[in-house]
């Protein structure tokens, strides 16, 4: 952290300037106000500048504080009434689980109740908030942390695995004591600088864009899909900033999502220097719109597709207002998320023909979901894992939850008459997963035609290529797929063993990495061979120093944020393929 003072301050101004720490300073002065502007060097993860107060976001996690109440009696009937809201929270899900899952599945719901009902859970509660005057959510969670920690000591396994259910469980009833306080949090009438500890995708897809002006987190990655969320939604954005972000609250900021770089309370000189550098961005960007209705050609006539990745319905408006010339990745778990249970067939079937609609004259790829132990979807019941990215995942959900699976694909195949629909399967590693996926699709589409059900007999089948393994055998997965598209963020991770959400391994999270450029190789020359299209979906997709690489070895489709796609086309039109085949030679 560096500070500044600023302008000439009379000695005598100061009574005590104290430094506790570099991060934790206090300045106690008796009757003029200081200017202090602080500065922070963060990593940037989404460009662009941003200006304007900070609103501390406070997670649920982090904002269960242990307080003394003055009214134990209160607090019970607080805690009392929150649980009967709970139960009947609990038993809605049950219900409209078992209308779109199996009832087995559904009972996690009632088995939450009876956790939440359990004499010992309920005494428990009652005693810290009676005798130890505790907070009722403190005491939930204490309670819950407790004897989750009882099970988890078990030997037997499936004794161990309720482990998650109790801390679930708890969560539900510490969601709803805190409703209030969690919503008075973030929302604001003007748009606002959110600032927080840590954000988990399903937070950033749930607040408002209109109402954002950046973000700023304490943890977080460049690769993680929050950081792909903000550049989607356009939003510049830091993250690592080593501070006490809540001391913030209320405070003009300037984020500079290039160089990583967040001001507090910034002085004129240096606020006068970025309107200046965001006009110049507002310019730059104004000038990348001449794109707008240019074909993505190269200067001697290859074309290349340029698509959007989305999360949300509501980025259907950047990838047209980018001018997209498809949408090439929906990742449709963002339908799943802040959520109490899964979306019904009818509520996906809704939002698939809505993307599906919009870009009615292109094709449209929506990608199975890909959820995993890393989100914090209660419904799905996947117990804790250390490393999500390669747990349960993916296509191996849908292997291991056919119904859910199914309701996915009958919503698809009936938003399909609206458009070009093509599937992407995600997580793939063999040709049996595809081979099955088939055999789902055709048991749907029968199903589809017993109820007269119309769908679309042209709906393209293809899978994301993002392990080693997919790579290596992608010779023979192209010959049963109808396209494939690399998934570079993924493929980077595992075939160089470095988590791309750890960002102390940034510098050796390395795309340009030659293994990485021969597998994207490997994959491309394989489809081709078969006659079917390959795109590149990855962040890597909108990198314009491998534009021309990606050129050469003749990509069809090059999917990436939105805001990134104008940018791309600019480069690809100021390319010439016809000299840059030899970036393939040393490869
Ligand atoms: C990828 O892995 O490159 C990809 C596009 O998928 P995601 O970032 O959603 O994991
Ligand atoms: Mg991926």
């Amino acid at each position: 952290m560096f500070f500044h003072i600023l302008g000439y301050l009379p000695v005598d101004i100061f009574d005590i300037l104290l430094f506790n720490n570099i991060n934790d300073f206090v300045i106690v002065y008796n009757y003029r106000e200081v200017i202090v502007m602080l500065e922070f060097q963060g990593c940037g993860v989404s460009d662009g500048i941003a200006i304007g107060k900070i609103v501390y976001y406070t997670n649920v996690r982090e904002n269960i504080k242990e307080c003394k109440v003055d009214d134990p009696q209160a607090e019970i009937e607080r805690y009392r009434n929150a649980l009967e809201l709970a139960k009947i929270q609990l038993q809605k899900l049950y219900d409209e689980a078992c209308l779109n899952i199996s009832k087995a599945e559904s009972a996690i719901f009632q088995t939450h109740i009876m956790i939440l009902e359990d004499s010992k859970f309920v005494d428990t509660v009652e005693e810290l908030i009676t005798v130890n005057r505790f907070n009722a959510e403190y005491a939930v969670s204490c309670t819950s942390k407790s004897i989750a920690d009882i099970f988890k000591s078990f030997d037997d396994e499936y004794l161990k695995s309720r482990y998650s259910d109790i801390i679930d469980a708890g969560n539900t009833l510490i969601k709803i004591l805190q409703n209030k306080k969690q919503k008075k949090t973030y929302e604001s009438d003007v748009p606002v600088i959110i600032a927080a500890k840590e954000l988990m995708p399903s937070e950033t897809v749930s607040m408002k864009k209109s109402k954002l002006l950046g973000f700023i987190t304490n943890k977080g990655s460049t690769n993680s899909h929050t950081a792909i969320i903000a550049r989607t939604m356009g939003l510049p954005s830091v993250t690592q900033v080593d501070a006490v972000l809540s001391k913030f609250d209320g405070k003009t900021a300037i984020i500079d999502g290039k160089l990583g770089k967040i001001y507090i309370d910034p002085d004129k000189t240096t606020m006068a220097m970025y309107n200046f550098k965001k006009e110049r961005y507002v310019k730059y960007r104004n000038n990348l719109n001449k794109q707008i209705g240019l074909p993505s050609v190269s200067k001697n006539g290859q074309k290349i597709k340029l698509s959007a990745n989305i999360g949300m319905l509501d980025d259907i408006d950047a990838a047209i207002t980018n001018d997209a010339d498809a949408i090439g990745l929906f990742r449709s778990e963002y339908l799943f998320v802040n959520r109490l249970s899964y979306p019904s067939e009818n509520e996906q079937f809704e939002a698939y023909k809505r993307v599906i609609k919009s870009f009615k004259k292109s094709e449209v790829v929506i990608r199975i979901a890909d959820l995993s132990a890393d989100e914090d979807i209660n419904y799905l019941d996947i117990p804790f894992e250390k490393n999500p990215f390669m747990g349960f995942r993916g296509i191996r959900i849908c292997l291991e939850n056919e119904e859910f699976f199914k309701t996915q694909l009958r919503a698809l195949y009936r938003a399909s008459v609206f458009g070009r629909l093509k599937i992407m399967l995600t997580m793939i590693n063999n040709v049996e997963e595809i081979e099955y996926v088939k055999r789902v699709i055709e048991k749907i589409k029968m199903e589809l035609r017993a109820e007269g059900v119309q769908y679309n007999d042209n709906v393209r089948l293809g899978v994301m290529i993002e392990t080693p393994a997919a790579a290596i055998i992608s010779d023979e997965i192209c010959k049963i797929v109808d396209f494939v598209s690399i998934g570079t963020n993924d493929l980077t991770q595992f075939t160089l063993a470095i988590d791309r959400g750890n960002q102390k391994l940034k510098y050796s999270y390395e795309p340009y990495h030659k293994a990485i450029l021969r597998l994207i190789k490997i994959i491309s020359d394989n489809a081709h061979k078969c006659g079917i299209p390959v795109s590149v979906c990855g962040d890597l997709a909108s990198d314009i120093s491998l534009t021309p690489f990606f050129l050469a070895l003749k990509i069809d489709e090059l999917s990436m944020v939105p805001s990134q796609i104008l940018q791309v086309r600019s480069a690809v039109r100021e390319t010439d393929t016809s000299i840059v085949p030899k970036i393939l030679e040393n490869l």
